[in-house]
Formats: structure tokens, sequence, C-alpha cells
């Protein structure tokens, strides 16, 4: 590529355009039908996302963290309970446990950047009352390990595949192992909506229905209210576009997969680096790279040698974990956690990247470490 290359870490603006026409169509089609709030879009995108993901139920909500928060509601977490995640994750998954009035407990992650089972085992106390498995970078966490605590302990699981659908651990999809999970939409992630959404899963037919309640208002289908609810709906609008992006998601997983085939293909060989796992290590998984998070020692030197070729890449969370935000007040002691947050980041990973710039993003990661292209 010419050497005027530039390759932003992700293109908000042009992401949407494959599909221009399509949803320019679809906005139309629901101002004519004024088919703003709780629609038919809605329960269409409700039913296909439930079967795509093969649970029992899907309620859309307004965004990621709102479906946590309706999720550990609905389940019954409250004042007074512990609630184990890893630091390693957005601070939306510790806020949501903040605003439903139990204590966010972090524990450390495994070398796959995803929470140790064995440090959430080790985390349980007489008050613990759920685990939060979140799924980062679109790799499903070690759910056997967890299910077994969650059983053995009897414990609630509320999942954060915010940053994994379509993810799957032995042929189960990321957010269908737990009582209940949430996804976000927000334009970032693996299935992004025009703005923010979310979506809460479960196959629990009494937690599907206090979810529908407490995202609208604590009303039940008679309208009605019969608990203290929220205004947390996913837009009609938003729904509709969603259920169409759905039908082609699988395109964007496969997408996703190739690109992070060929970063592995290209950067395997050089040792300082921690990659993520190959797209191909395992028949039991099937990873969709919403990141592409690698370590390296010498991050800063590595980072701006990238930035000179054009190459923007980011960490994430700001380089923090959560217990590393001292406004929160969640001190803890996570060196393992600590360690990764030092040396990670992430290389550009979305569907608008061509074969073109992941070459040259390959190039420029090599040249950094004296290899040719
Ligand atoms: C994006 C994200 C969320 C929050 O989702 P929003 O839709 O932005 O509220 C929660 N957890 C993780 C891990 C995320 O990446």
């Amino acid at each position: 590529m010419a050497d005027n290359t530039t390759i932003p870490f992700f293109r908000y603006a042009t992401s949407y355009l494959p599909y221009e026409e399509e949803l320019f169509e679809i906005v139309r089609d629901v101002m004519a039908r004024g088919a703003f709030v709780l629609q038919e879009d809605l329960r269409s995108f409700e039913r296909n996302l439930a079967a795509f993901l093969g649970v029992g139920s899907a309620l859309g909500v307004a965004n990621g963290t709102d479906g946590l928060v309706l999720a550990l509601r609905a389940v019954g977490v409250g004042p007074g309970d512990e609630v184990i995640l890893p630091a390693h994750t957005y601070v939306a998954t510790a806020a949501a446990v903040h605003f439903v009035g139990a204590n966010p407990v972090l524990v450390e992650c495994g070398t796959d950047h995803l929470i140790d089972p064995v440090a959430a085992e080790a985390a349980i106390t007489p008050r613990t009352r759920a685990i939060i498995p979140v799924h980062l970078n679109g790799r499903t966490c070690e759910m056997d390990a967890l299910l077994k605590l969650v059983e053995s302990n009897d414990l609630l699981m509320v999942e954060d595949a915010a940053q994994a659908i379509g993810s799957r651990y032995r042929g189960r999809a990321a957010g269908s192992f737990g009582h209940a999970a949430a996804y976000s939409f927000y334009p970032a992630k693996v299935l992004g909506s025009l703005g923010d959404s979310g979506a809460v899963v479960t196959s629990d037919t009494l937690i599907a229905e206090k979810v529908s309640l407490l995202r609208d208002h604590g009303r039940d289908n008679d309208g009605v209210v019969v608990a203290w609810g929220m205004n947390s709906r996913l837009d009609n609008l938003q729904a509709a576009i969603l259920d169409f992006k759905l039908e082609r998601l699988h395109l964007d997983l496969e997408r996703r997969r190739q690109i992070a085939r060929k970063y592995d293909a290209a950067l395997a060989e050089i040792d300082e680096l921690v990659l993520p796992p190959s797209p191909d290590a395992s028949t039991e998984r099937y990873d969709v790279f919403q990141n592409y998070e690698l370590e390296s020692p010498r991050r800063s030197e590595f980072r701006a040698h990238l930035q000179a070729q054009g190459v923007t890449t980011i960490e994430q969370w700001g380089g923090r974990a959560v217990h590393q935000f001292p406004g929160l007040n969640l001190r803890a002691d996570l060196p393992f956690t600590e360690a990764i947050m030092n040396r990670s980041f992430l290389l550009p990973m979305n569907v608008t990247l061509t074969d073109d710039e992941v070459d040259h993003i390959c190039a420029a990661v090599r040249s950094f470490h004296g290899l040719p292209s």
C-alpha cells in the first residue's frame, strides 16, 4: 500500500455504508407505520435473536449496561449481595452491580484475559450471590469450570456477553449458560445499531417476564404497574435495523475470524508477543473477535511505531482495569491483571478493514520486530 496509508481504529461513519439503501428503506417504512415503541419490529428481532442464540427469550433494552442491571434485578441480586466479576472488564459490568445495590468483588483474569475460575472460587464468601463471567473480546469464558462453581455453591450466573454475540463454547452460545445474560449493540460492537441499544436473554420464563416488566416502568401486559421499573426499552427503529443486520451477522463473524487468522499467521513467530488464541486453536470454540487484544513488553514504542505507519491502536478501557480508577473506590490487589493492563493493546479489528489494510498492519507489526513483510 502507499506510504500515506492511515487506518483508524474504527470507522463509525462508514460502518453502515454497505447497506445504506436498505437501512434508509427500513427508516422510511418504520416512519410510515409510526411504529416507534414496543412494536412488531422489536418482537421480530427478539424472536430471531432468541432463535440465533438458542435461548427461550430475548428482550430488547436501551443499552448493554441497563441490560446487566435489569438481568441482575430480575434474577434477584440486590442490596448486601456480593457479585464476583473480573477486574479486566468495562466499568459498566461493575456499575451494574453497584446500581442494584450489591458489592462488586473483582478477581483476576487468566492468560486468555478472561475471568480465572480459580480466582473466582477463592473469592466466594457466605455473602456471594452471583458471578458475572465477561466474555471479553468475543471469546466465551471457561464455562465448564464456572458452571460447576455456580452449581456447587448455589449461586446465580449473569453473563456479560456485550462483546460476544455469536461466540460459542462446546456448541452453546455465549449468553446461553447462565440464569440471564446481557448484550450490547453499541455501534462498535460485533452487532452494532445506529446508536445505543442492547438485549437481555434468558431461558427462564419468570426471569423473562420480570425483565419485560422492569424495562417498561414495571407495567404488566394490561398496563398495570406491579413493580418499580425503569424506562429502558429498545427503540423499535433500532430493533428493525438490528433484525436486518442479524440476518447477515454470520458473514461478519466469519470475516472477523478471517482477519484474526491473517494476524495469527503473520505474527505468531514473534516470540515477545502474546497473541489471542488462534480462531483454529480449538474445535470446541468459535471466537468472534470483537477485539484483537495482544501483549507486548515494549508496548509504547511498538504502538508509536504502528502509529507512524498509519495504524491506530488503542488500550482497552484506556489501559486501566476497573479497580485502577480511584474515583470508584474499588480497592483490590490484582497483580496479574495489572501486568496484563501494562502490556496489552488492541489492533484494528472490524469488517470495514480491507485485506490490503490487514496486510499493511501485519507488515507494520513485523517491521517493528525486524522481520520482512
Ligand atoms: C460495551 C460493554 C458493556 C456496556 O454496553 P453499553 O451498550 O455500552 O451500555 C458492558 N460490558 C462490556 C464488557 C462491554 O464491552
